[in-house]
């Protein structure tokens, strides 16, 4: 039986400002969207019933 190795989802940071979303290893200095150095929240889900998708819909602000 040979082991699945198991691969993290990738981060995704959200910007605070415009609310602009980027699947990187680490938050950006400024956003590409905003042009602002704003504060990116870790918005990465790792829970099921997001079905790794690697973004929570619940943090995703209503349109
Ligand atoms: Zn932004």
């Amino acid at each position: 039986m040979a082991e699945i190795p198991i691969t993290p989802p990738e981060t995704t940071w959200k910007c605070s400002n415009c609310g602009n979303t980027i699947v990187q290893p680490a938050p950006p200095q400024t956003c590409p969207v905003c042009k602002q150095k704003c504060e990116f929240l870790n918005v990465t889900c790792y829970q099921p019933e997001c079905g790794f998708t690697g973004v929570d819909n619940r943090l995703k602000p209503a349109k």
